[in-house]
Order: C-alpha cells, then sequence, then structure tokens
C-alpha cells in the first residue's frame, strides 16, 4: 500500500497513526466487542471517549472556566447562521471583517438576521492580505465582531488577535484551529470545522463563553440554539460520533507531541520550507503580502500557467497530490496542517526545484 502526500485544503490529511488505531478499533473497541459506530451515545463508552475528547481539547487549547466546548453538525458553515441567530437579536449591528470567500459567506447568512458592518475588507487586492488592526472600523455597539483566522482559499492569516473592546469576538478557525497556541479568553466564541485539522467532515467544534448562551431568538431552531446543545453537553440529539472519536485520538497525539507549542514549531518550520523556495526562485510565485502568509494554505503560481497541467501531472506521479488551486486564485495551493509531514514539505519542495530546473 502507498500512502501519498496530499496537500488537499478539506477534508485534508489525518495522521497515519491516528488511521491505524482507528483500523485497529475498527471491529472491537476496547472489549466493547463492537465499533465506535455501533454504539449509543447514551452508553457508558461513547460518554468516556466525549469527555475524554472534550478535556484534551480543553487541555490543548488551556480552555478557560467559564466556556462550554460543543461538538456540533453541520460544519462551519452552520456557523454562519448559529453566529447571528445566537448572539444577536433582530437586525441588531453586527461586525465582520471580510478577508475572502469564507468570510464572504459568513457575511451573507449574517445580513439574513442583522444590520452587518464590514470593518474592513481586502477585497481590492483579492483578498492577499488581511487588515492591521488600525485598519479596523469598529463599532462600539456591535454585538460581535466576525473575523476568519486563516483564509483557506487565499492563503492568508492573522498573525494577531484583532482586540474588539468590549465587544465579543468571534472567529473562523477552521483552517488553523491547534496549529498555534491561542489565548481563548480574548474571544467570545471560536469554531471550526473539523475536516482541516482535527478529523472527519461534518463536524464543527465550538468553544463559546457562558454568558454568550442562551440568547437565541425566539424563532431559532432548536438544533441551532447552543442552550439545548450545551446542557446535553453536545448530545441533545445523536450527536457525530465517529467523529468525535477520531477527534479525540488527534487531541491525544498532539498532547503528546507536546502541545500547541511544538505543533506551532513545526508548522513554522513546514511554512518556511515551502516560503523559502519559491521566494528562491524566479520560477515560482506566492501572490500574498509577507506579513499576511498562512502557515497552512501555501498557494503559489508559475511564471507559465501553460505549464500548470504538466507540473499537477508530475507532481501527482511523484506522490505528491491534490495541489490545484481554487479557482478564484489560480495556480497551485499547498495546503500544510497539522498531520502533513515534514519529509512531505521536504518531498514538495524537492519536487519543485526539479520540475523549474527543468523547464525554467
Ligand atoms: C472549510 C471552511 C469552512 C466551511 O466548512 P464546512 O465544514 O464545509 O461548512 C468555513 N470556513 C473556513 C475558514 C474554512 O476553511
Amino acid at each position: 500500500m502507498a500512502r501519498v502526500f496530499n496537500f488537499s485544503a478539506g477534508p485534508a490529511a489525518l495522521p497515519v497513526e491516528v488511521l491505524e488505531q482507528v483500523r485497529e478499533e475498527m471491529l472491537d473497541w476496547h472489549g466493547e466487542g463492537m465499533s465506535v459506530m455501533e454504539m449509543s451515545h447514551r452508553g457508558k463508552a461513547f460518554v468516556s471517549i466525549l469527555e475524554q475528547a472534550e478535556a484534551d481539547l480543553r487541555e490543548l487549547l488551556a480552555v478557560p472556566s467559564g466556556y462550554k466546548v460543543l461538538f456540533l453538525q453541520g460544519g462551519a458553515s452552520a456557523q454562519f447562521s448559529m453566529v447571528p441567530l445566537n448572539l444577536a437579536s433582530d437586525n441588531q449591528a453586527v461586525d465582520y471583517v471580510n478577508t475572502g470567500s469564507w468570510s464572504k459567506k459568513a457575511i451573507a447568512e449574517a445580513k439574513r438576521y442583522c444590520q452587518v458592518s464590514e470593518v474592513a475588507s481586502s477585497a481590492a487586492v483579492n483578498f492577499s492580505r488581511v487588515p492591521t488592526q488600525q485598519e479596523l472600523q469598529l463599532n462600539k455597539d456591535a454585538a460581535y465582531l466576525h473575523y476568519t483566522s486563516n483564509n483557506t482559499i487565499f492563503g492568508t492569516e492573522f498573525h494577531y488577535v484583532p482586540d474588539a473592546g468590549t465587544v465579543p469576538l468571534v472567529c473562523d478557525a477552521s483552517s488553523n484551529i491547534l496549529s498555534r497556541p491561542i489565548d481563548v479568553s480574548r474571544f467570545g466564541l471560536i469554531y471550526a470545522g473539523a475536516q482541516k485539522n482535527i478529523g472527519p467532515a461534518g463536524m464543527a467544534i465550538v468553544i463559546v463563553r457562558d454568558d454568550l448562551i442562551g440568547k437565541a431568538r425566539p424563532q431559532t431552531p432548536t438544533m441551532m440554539d447552543y442552550l439545548p446543545q450545551a446542557e446535553n453537553d453536545s448530545c441533545y440529539n445523536t450527536p457525530p460520533t465517529f467523529a468525535i472519536y477520531v477527534a479525540g485520538l488527534v487531541f491525544k497525539k498532539l498532547l503528546a507531541e507536546g502541545g500547541l507549542e511544538a505543533v506551532e514549531a513545526m508548522n513554522i518550520q513546514k511554512s518556511s520550507m515551502l516560503y523559502t523556495a519559491i521566494d528562491n526562485s524566479d520560477f515560482y510565485q506566492c501572490p500574498t503580502e509577507l506579513a499576511s502568509r498562512s502557515r497552512m494554505n501555501v498557494p503559489f503560481t508559475l511564471a507559465n500557467s501553460e505549464l500548470d497541467g504538466e507540473f499537477l501531472k508530475q507532481a501527482a506521479a511523484a506522490g505528491l497530490v491534490t495541489l490545484k488551486g481554487h479557482r478564484s486564485v489560480g495556480g497551485m495551493r499547498a495546503s500544510i496542517y497539522n498531520a502533513m509531514p515534514v519529509e512531505g514539505v521536504a518531498a514538495l519542495v524537492d519536487f519543485m526545484e526539479s520540475f523549474a530546473r527543468q523547464h525554467g
């Protein structure tokens, strides 16, 4: 069996050790005689899996008391609606930073319920950078400030946490959660789809401050109200049990590797290798501004875009797959989340150098 290096933006590569453990436990989890997929979500075995996953995530992110951790369905996109439904009253003012496709989707949902101000936008430069704190035109009366900490499609990342004053800060951290330590106490709510840095698709993780729970507007569907989810420890209905189990294995692995400081050091190393290779060549170019470059998603273009197809073909033949860039940026995109080993990035850099020699 040959595993490739998978540079997909999501669903993305998972740690091979986690996949092996899942295989190991597939038919008989810890002597229960059944798979996690077949277990009651109210039974002792699964409840222990859920509790351990939550405890490990809390430890990884040093989540302070006063925050709930929820494992929900509907991916990150369901949060685009749940955030305005739960955190703002009808037509209340809310602030959004527009840094690309996912921000725009979040804004479009919020506009159904709230008065949205775009407090900064990098649309004029095709989202090749994120705004600085000074550029944010914040509204003191906003119900919250929403931003996207890593822009998966455009390859930009906030390397600072915006200061929203007393306004609750809401973050879509889908594509860089667990890639570096963060100070959770700065946030009102953090959410992330699981399929980039956590586990199987279809689940979102929500970390929400207690005082923001229980204020959903009356017409909010029960499934989209944080309160019943929090009161029932993410088991208001049947939760995504298998996704929670796999996520729990990923959390354990990150803790065993030294936690998020160690993960961050690895991500700095991997992304520097790739950006250095791009910057040192005339053959490749990176469209993003230096100070905004993402450690997770690295877009780059070839000097001659007519070679794109050949690049992708030869890369795939070398076991380096899913490198095609998003259509709104063009060229290539290498997504190098936590589970991409440094050997994968080294193999990509080697391939890029040899391709450039061949065609430069
Ligand atoms: C992938 C992604 C989403 C969408 O996630 P779904 O789980 O498909 O809803 C939202 N925001 C960001 C930043 C993403 O990278």
